[in-house]
């Protein structure tokens, strides 16, 4: 097996030079248009029928099969193509390669593994290898937003298993942790400030609540952890009340984001919140609050006894002749999607670093070596008795 390491590098510089930051998170992105039409082009040149599924104007998957003779399992490779802002940054597009390392926003995150795979993807076409199992790859949009992409993806595809391909520095990463953000609103009574019988101050009753939810935070990171992911956590980032001086605030809101381990459900996480708020009450009957949910993001865990666990650590090992770690990682990923719909997923991509910082970089030996682990997964090319 050889990878194109020319191919690989030139390509990750090509999907660089294109402008692909999510527009739902800054003005004036790209969207996954352009990169995603110049990966379907890729793919039609290796000979791999690929598909553009258009999700909204500008928003696309593309994705490409290889077949299979139907006597393995089969495999999902995953990045996706939407980036991150580039405020800030002195020369997003650049892609400039100094000491083997390719520079420019997306090039950790995830730019890095698309050409990964593409680089895989050569080889198994150039070698004209015959697969037991389909080998599919997705491009997807906006995972850095809402994650129509992948919620797309898996209602037209199902594999047996997929990598998703998010940095990991060549390590393992089995579990990660989710996240649910709530809107909580008090209730006050709007009164002149200078009539205390009557006023109800909404804002001083939210004092009450964020009190309990900072006791919570701490307690939360002292017996709520997980052995890859680290700890549970909650934090308030936004908060809203009252409109003016002199009036009693009627109403305040405040948005919490708690960030979940493996374990840890929707309806337990709210429970726990709805607690606090109860105990309020019975210690402050005139305290009124609505909770309302906006947003949830499971957290994913694989067993590491799975094959596709123990296969990505040999083909790494056979690789790179490292054994690597098994990792968690803190933030949320679209493995948890592929989780949900029953897909057997483990997260492993490129070393780099500033994801989602001002100077973004990839170390390029790793995506040429992530790409000769794609291509080992993908053909079954792993020795059985390599230790895993
Ligand atoms: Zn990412």
């Amino acid at each position: 097996m050889m990878i194109d390491k020319n191919f690989t590098i030139e390509t990750l510089q090509k999907l660089v030079r294109i402008n692909s930051v999510n527009p739902a998170l800054e003005g004036g992105g790209g969207g996954e248009s352009d990169v995603g039409v110049f990966i379907y082009e890729q793919l039609w040149s290796l000979g791999i029928e690929a598909e553009i599924d258009e999700l909204a104007p500008g928003r696309l998957n593309v994705t490409g099969t290889i077949k299979g003779d139907g006597t393995g399992r089969s495999l999902m490779l995953n990045a996706h193509m939407d980036t991150v802002g580039i405020k800030g940054m002195a020369d997003p597009f650049s892609g400039r390669i100094t000491d083997g390392k390719l520079f420019g926003r997306g090039s950790y995150d995830m730019k890095g593994s698309i050409a990964a795979i593409l680089g895989a993807v050569k080889t198994i076409q150039t070698e004209k290898q015959k697969l037991k199992g389909d080998l599919v790859i997705s491009f997807v949009a906006d995972e850095e937003y809402e994650s129509i992409g992948a919620k797309a993806l898996v209602q037209k595809i199902k594999t047996d298993t997929a990598i998703v391909a998010e940095p990991t520095s060549l390590q393992v990463c089995t579990a990660h942790r989710g996240f649910g953000i709530w809107e909580i609103t008090t209730k006050g009574k709007t009164a002149h400030g200078g009539n205390h019988q009557v006023g109800v101050d909404a804002n001083m009753h939210m004092g009450l609540l964020l009190t309990e939810l900072y006791q919570m935070s701490g307690k939360l990171q002292s017996y709520r952890n997980h052995p890859l992911c680290g700890e549970a956590s909650l934090h308030v980032p936004l908060i809203h009340g009252g409109h003016s001086l002199f009036i009693y605030s009627n109403e305040c809101t405040i948005k919490v984001e708690r960030r979940t381990i493996p374990g840890e459900s929707e309806k337990n996480v709210e429970d726990e919140i709805l607690e606090i708020i109860k105990n309020i009450q019975g210690k402050y009957p005139e305290f009124q609050a609505g909770i309302k949910q906006v947003m949830w993001r499971s957290p994913y865990e694989i067993d590491r006894s799975k094959k596709i666990v123990k296969d990505v650590s040999k083909a790494i090992h056979e690789i790179t002749g490292r054994h690597p770690l098994i990792i968690g990682h803190t933030w949320w990923e679209d493995s948890a999607i592929f989780g949900e719909a029953g897909i057997e997923t483990v997260i492993l991509g490129p070393k780099g670093g500033g994801i989602h910082e001002e100077v973004e970089w990839v170390d390029l030996d790793s995506v040429v070596q992530l790409a000769g682990v794609f291509y080992k997964l993908a053909t079954g090319e792993i020795t059985p008795q390599s230790p895993g």
